[in-house]
């Protein structure tokens, strides 16, 4: 495991940030830390990185305690913070250069430009690159030491989308370099579509983990049929087993866990008295309708996988 967390306990004054959560991050693997604002993720990630002392559980990350761990182990460690400026004066190779220097056996500083992107602008001044690029260099920077573990926290957080589907093909560059990865993200696509593995943080707790695939059978979020009604069907009404809600826009739907039924009593009942069903539509739960279920309820989940 690169990351052994277990019964982590945080609070500031009397508020309680983190609430004794475990976390396991196998190497190789990317699971993306997902929740609101405030959710602990942020004092997860600096307890892990060494930078926040925990005020009880366990942490090891690459085998070794944050608290007290020695300088090697911060050089095996990648990290990538929310916001940060490099020096605006620097050209993008010469940060990276800078950076390469506090390690003892830094990448090539124009093979990690080439893994980000950043080839084209590796003579420019830092001041002329755009928001985008500027992450590209952060992340060159927390490669040049050849780390076997990176933390992202939200890395695309402000980007519009064509700069965030930049940055995700960045990180799957880490991917094929087979470099562990936590991140952080408040995006429920991004964790969908990087990670391995999702774990969801809510008020300090976990509330459910594993792939998205595993969260999305977690909660009740219900597949939702709709129509709009024919005011030329009268007083006509489907079967009640049906459970129809009608709204005041006149669109009538059901909740239901089992479609093909329901479409087909709805549908038969339809034929059977001539009625239209005008826009029809069937809408499943997205992942982010399963993210809403379970950030709006604390209360912790039984959970898939470690
Ligand atoms: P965000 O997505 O907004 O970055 P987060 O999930 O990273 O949120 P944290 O920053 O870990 O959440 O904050 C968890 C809780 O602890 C919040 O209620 C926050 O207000 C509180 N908190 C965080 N840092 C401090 C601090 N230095 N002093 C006091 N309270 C803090």
């Amino acid at each position: 495991m690169t990351i052994e967390v277990e019964g982590l306990i945080k609070g500031y004054g009397d508020r309680v940030a983190v609430n004794g959560i475990d976390l396991h991050v196998a190497e190789g693997e990317i699971v993306a830390f997902l929740g609101p604002n405030g959710a602990g993720k942020t004092t997860t990630i600096e307890i892990l990185e060494g930078f926040r002392k925990r005020d009880g559980g366990s942490v090891r990350v690459l085998g070794v305690d944050p608290d007290t761990a020695p300088l090697e182990w911060l050089e095996r460690i990648g990290i990538v913070l929310q916001e940060s400026e490099p020096i605006p004066e620097l050209s993008a190779r010469e940060a990276v250069t800078q950076h390469a220097a506090y390690y003892g056996h830094p990448r090539n500083v124009d093979e990690v430009l080439d893994i980000v992107g950043l080839t084209d602008k590796a003579d420019q001044r830092t001041r002329k690159l755009s928001g985008g690029q500027k992450r590209r260099l952060d992340l060159a920077q927390a490669l040049v030491g050849n780390p076997d573990l990176v933390f992202l926290d939200e890395p695309t957080t402000g980007f519009d989308p064509s700069a965030r589907r930049e940055s995700w093909d960045m990180i799957e560059a880490l991917r094929s370099l087979g470099k562990t990865v936590l991140l952080t993200t408040h995006y429920m696509d991004e964790a969908e579509r990087l990670s391995d593995r999702i774990v969801v943080i809510a008020e300090g707790n976990i509330v459910a983990r594993g792939t998205a695939a595993d969260l999305a059978t977690q909660v009740n979020a219900t597949t939702r049929i709709s129509w709009r009604v024919d005011p030329g069907a009268g007083a006509a009404t489907p079967p009640s087993k049906l459970r129809v809600v009608v709204d005041n826009q006149g669109i009538a739907s059901i909740s239901t866990d089992d479609v093909t039924s329901a479409l087909r009593a709805l549908t038969g009942w339809a034929l059977d008295i001539g009625v239209e069903l005008q826009d029809l539509q069937v809408r499943r739960p997205t992942l982010e309708d399963v993210y809403l279920a379970l950030t709006d309820d604390t209360t912790p989940s039984t959970t898939v996988d470690g």
